[in-house]
């Protein structure tokens, strides 16, 4: 640093450090809005937007997913009901068809309890299925409001796909104007100064150069005190003016 300061010196006297400083403030804005679009583009509310809708969607999607599922099931439950039911229907009609050819009594009377049992057991599945029947109508209107949901759902999140990827675009386009407008004021600017700039940027986060509003450090926002600014003004000729608080470099 202080070799870089060094051949400044003897290339430079003080007043055209301080003409050479106004440039580098100028390069030094650039890289604050460089900086600030990266923050912008990292934190865009659209993308927000978008997470959270996409966050709603998959809700929505999963609920979809469970309820076909539930359908899927009761309508096995079903199926496995009137199957069983059929059963009991072949069973009914061989026990009566028995029925019309025994004779005694004892037999008959066994036959008939059979009967009743498998008549018990059709009636306790179709109260069953009665059940199921109603919780699978209620599926299918649910699934019904759940599919026109996804549907709404899924347009939103198109649009807000849209809308990000235009901000993107925005961001983009920003972005290169602003490199444009870097490479041709750093062009101007001596690259023995950019390089004291550009080691001095690295070790901080706030701006490496900046100028006064009245006595404050436009890096720091620190006011500086008259015996400073006194200071500041009588630097000698090869001497850079740097903030005593935030140690930036100061256009005076
Ligand atoms: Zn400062």
């Amino acid at each position: 640093m202080r070799k870089a300061i060094a051949e400044l010196r003897s290339n430079y006297n003080w007043h055209a450090l301080v003409v050479a400083l106004q440039p580098l403030l100028e390069l030094q804005k650039i890289d604050t809005a460089l900086s600030q679009l990266v923050h912008r583009q990292a934190n865009l509310e659209e993308r927000k937007v978008l997470v959270a809708q996409k966050a709603t969607l998959a809700a929505t999607e999963s609920e979809n997913l469970n309820a076909k599922n539930e359908l899927a099931s009761a309508r096995a439950e079903i199926a496995a009901l009137e199957a069983a039911n059929k059963k009991c229907e072949t069973q009914i009609a061989k026990y009566s068809q028995q029925l019309k050819t025994v004779i005694a009594p004892r037999e008959a009377e066994a036959l008939q309890h059979e009967i009743e049992t498998v008549r018990a057991e059709r009636s306790t599945n179709d109260d069953k299925e009665l059940l199921l029947l109603e919780t699978s109508e209620r599926l299918e209107q649910h699934l019904q409001q759940l599919a026109e949901k996804i549907s709404a759902q899924s347009l939103t999140v198109a649009t807000a796909t849209a809308t990000l990827n235009e901000a993107l675009k925005i961001c983009d386009s920003d972005k290169k104007a602003l490199d444009e407008k870097r490479l041709a004021v750093a062009g101007a600017i001596d690259s023995k100064l950019i390089k004291l700039y550009d080691v001095k940027r690295t070790k901080r986060t706030t701006p490496a150069v900046a100028d006064l509003h009245g006595s404050k450090c436009q890096s720091c926002h620190l006011d500086l005190s008259v015996v400073e600014l006194s200071a500041l003004k009588k630097l000698g000729a090869d001497e850079l003016a740097e903030c005593p608080n935030c140690d930036c470099y100061l256009v005076l």
